[in-house]
């Protein structure tokens, strides 16, 4: 493939310098390393600037000379930058690092991640729209310690942030739902802004939906010291137009604090003195397509090379950072330092408040098999609702699956829903009578009868969310809340959230007391700060217990914690109610060590017996994985090409190949989505550094091999994967 920032015919100016320029070239081109170009003088690295780039101008950075420039093909000279954006100054040599190191580590082009990291709008302004952007807000006029709110902070609290404080970290704050982090977060970041007039925090959560509780935090706390303008977000859910000012106040440093989703890890920030991962464990800090980085690998690694504090929070760490923080003492590596906050705010006053629910378990297998109209719900279960409806209390129901039920079916010819271009079901969704595949988006009406013998009497199968929350509606129809109306039941998950606006419409018709019962997905379960739920409920849970992914059972772990979380959350109330916070668990399992850990809030024993396990099977944290995916007409070309690339490799001899594992193809667990079959391939080894120096020799030999496979679509590279 040509490289198009060379032309033949520009007439070569002497007077001209050569300047490496990181542009975003096509995913497949091949062209890792940032191109050449003339410029009439010279511009030091950082610097934007639009380039052409075949038939367009492109936005590109200016990047460091390699040490060793690559030389001109024969008869082929450099285009010239068409124009400089000015006014706005070079990033940063510590961004410019971070974006190379991302990178090299994810196997990606420098140009890819560093222009994917820019906000979109930076190449369509005029000069002129850019200079007015970049007028700064007028600072507060008397910025004042006197405005700002404080909190006497708990003792485990002040334990933890004068550890911050004095030691250098990175720190795991392993601190229960409802122990404070979050005030922890804020008074490390007051600290650290306190401490030097351009110093910048950056503080990550996993999910869009949870950015505006925590804005309104930091906001309240820190507009009365710095002015609004201190405090931006960044994440997916914003315009374009909102991107770029955020994106701009952090890189001229009139954003102090910059709160955000995993994008955030790699905004511009020249000041930058703390940045903290807040639920660290969420698998949404991966990407998952383009360069899959881990948005919290990515802050440690940044956090060290730019001599920035860096702080992760979980109430359930993964087990890499539960791992990284067991002290040597115990027989860890003890690299970072775990900082525990077992303490619910508010326990401890005597009147058994604040303290974390009581986890009961219902053992499905002893239940009445119909349980009537039920059908999902124990009753003990429902009447546990039932009575904390009637008291005027919230409760919080959750399944894992939208839509009604998981798939339609014929009784009589077994014909299923089935999706005819994905190896997956259609699931029915009733409220529009759709039948929709979850994975390619395919969907259809309900058909009136079995199309495959023409019975009318097909039938859900299952249970979704919907399902749940009409069968709820039904079993409350008579229960009355103390005001005197009937249970309200409603349901939040991807499916009637989907307009802008929506779920903060849901969320506050819950906050308001509207709503008795919500039905919903893991979306909910993460996070919020209900103050009136006191039982949360896992319907259906045991599906992650029998997974053939490694990390379901830390996933699923996580998720119940956190979900009882939810449960509980104001100390004032429970107390004022009379009414100890449950966390609720249907199971056919009841035995099991996850649910046993679980019962007794013991995330540190589950991951003992965790990570004495992957041990055992030498798995992650214990050794390092990635994955290469094809995608292909048929599971025969996407394996071939596979099976092609790992034979290449072993011909050539590549590097680290003595300390990697590379394991046979095989078809994903979905096998065909969008018609498109897919197969994987994971490579292991118990040295980070092995398996990264020779997946950088296997690169070159993946793209050569491409052209040989015929049918092949695509293929990549997952480097630390979150799904096996
Ligand atoms: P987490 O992030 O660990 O779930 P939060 O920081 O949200 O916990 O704290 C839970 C609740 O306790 C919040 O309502 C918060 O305002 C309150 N809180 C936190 N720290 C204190 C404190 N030191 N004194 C009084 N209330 C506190
Ligand atoms: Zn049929
Ligand atoms: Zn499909």
């Amino acid at each position: 493939m040509p490289d198009r920032s060379l032309s033949p015919t520009t007439p070569h100016d002497s007077a001209a310098c050569l300047l490496c320029v990181a542009v975003s070239t096509p995913a497949h081109s091949g062209v890792g390393e940032p191109l050449s170009y003339a410029s009439p003088r010279p511009l030091p690295p950082g610097t934007l600037v639009r380039v052409p780039l075949g038939a367009r101008e492109v936005l590109g950075v200016v990047w460091d000379a390699p040490a060793e420039p690559a030389a001109l093909p024969p008869g082929m000279v450099p285009r010239t930058v068409a124009g400089v954006l000015e006014g706005v100054a070079p990033l940063d040599a510590a961004w410019r690092r971070l974006v190379s190191f991302a990178a090299r580590y994810y196997q990606r082009a420098v140009g890819e991640v560093a222009l994917a990291a820019l906000p979109p709008q930076l190449r369509d302004l005029t000069p002129e729209q850019l200079a007015r952007r970049l007028r700064r807000p007028a600072p507060p006029a008397h910025p004042s310690e006197a405005v700002a709110k404080t909190i006497a902070l708990t003792a485990e609290q002040a334990s933890a942030t004068a550890q911050i404080d004095t030691e250098r970290g990175p720190f795991l704050l392993f601190g229960s739902t409802g122990s404070g982090k979050t005030e922890v977060y804020l008074h490390c970041v007051q600290r650290a802004l306190a401490g030097h007039p351009a110093a910048q925090a950056l503080v990550m959560v996993p999910e869009i939906n949870l950015t505006p509780q925590l804005e309104a935090r930091f906001r309240e706390r820190f507009a009365p010291l710095y002015g609004e303008a201190a405090v931006v977000s960044m994440h997916s859910g914003m315009t374009p137009a909102q991107r770029l000012k955020s994106w701009l106040a952090a890189h001229t440093g009139a954003a102090r604090i910059v709160l955000g989703t995993r994008m955030a890890v790699f905004a511009s920030l020249p000041g930058l003195a703390l940045v903290v991962v807040d639920e660290e464990h969420d698998a949404s800090y991966k990407q998952q397509e383009g360069a899959r980085y881990s948005a919290r690998d990515l802050a440690l690694w940044r956090g060290r090379e730019q001599g920035a504090k860096v702080i992760l929070g979980s109430a359930t760490p993964s087990l890499e950072s539960w791992h990284a923080s067991t002290p040597a003492s115990e027989g860890g590596p003890g690299r970072y330092l775990r900082l525990h906050m077992p303490s619910r705010i508010g326990s401890g006053d005597g009147a058994g408040t604040g303290e974390l629910p009581r986890v009961r378990l219902v053992d499905m297998g002893q239940q009445p098999r119909s349980s009537g109209a039920g059908g999902v719900f124990s009753p003990p279960l429902l009447a546990a609702i039932t009575e904390r409806v009637q008291r005027g209390e919230q409760c919080l129901v959750l399944l894992n699956r939208r839509g009604f039920a998981p798939v339609l079916h014929c009784h009589d010819c077994s014909w299923k829903s089935d999706c005819p271009h994905c190896s997956a079901h259609q699931v029915f969704h009733k409220s529009d009578r759709t039948l929709r595949c979850h994975h390619c988006g395919f969907t259809q009406r309900v058909p009136r009868a079995c199309p495959s013998c023409g019975n009318p009497d097909i039938l859900p199968l299952g249970r979704g969310t919907e399902q749940l929350e009409e069968q709820l509606a039904a079993l409350l129809r008579n229960v009355i809340t103390p005001d005197r109306r009937a249970a309200r039941v409603a349901r939040i998950d991807a499916d009637t959230t989907r307009a802008k606006g929506a779920l903060e419409e849901q969320l506050a018709q819950v906050h308001s007391g509207e709503v008795d019962v919500l039905v919903g997905t893991q979306m909910v379960a993460k996070g919020h700060d209900f103050r009136r739920i006191t039982l949360v409920a896992a319907v259906q849970p045991d599906g992650a217990l029998f997974s053939s992914d490694f990390r379901a059972p830390e996933r699923m772990f996580a998720l119940l914690m956190q979900a009882a979380g939810r449960a509980g959350r104001d100390a004032r109330y429970v107390a004022a109610q009379g009414s100890p916070p449950e966390m609720w668990i249907q199971t056919w399992h009841p035995d099991h060590a996850v649910y046993a850990a679980l019962r007794r809030h013991d995330y540190p024993a589950f991951a003992a017996r965790q990570l004495a396990e992957r041990q055992e099977a030498g798995m992650p944290p214990f050794a390092y994985q990635a994955l290469v995916r094809a995608d292909a007409r048929t599971q025969e070309a996407a394996q071939a090409f596979l099976q092609a690339a790992s034979d290449a490799a072993r011909a050539a001899g590549l590097p680290g190949l003595d300390q990697v594992f590379l394991f046979p193809p095989v078809p994903l667990a979905i096998q065909r989505v969008a018609n498109v079959e897919r197969a994987q391939m994971l490579l292991e080894s118990p040295q980070r550094g092995a398996l990264q120096r020779f997946l950088a020799a296997w690169q070159p030999l993946l793209h050569a091999e491409r052209p040989r496979h015929r049918g092949l679509v695509r293929w990549l590279v997952d480097v630390d994967p979150q799904a096996i």
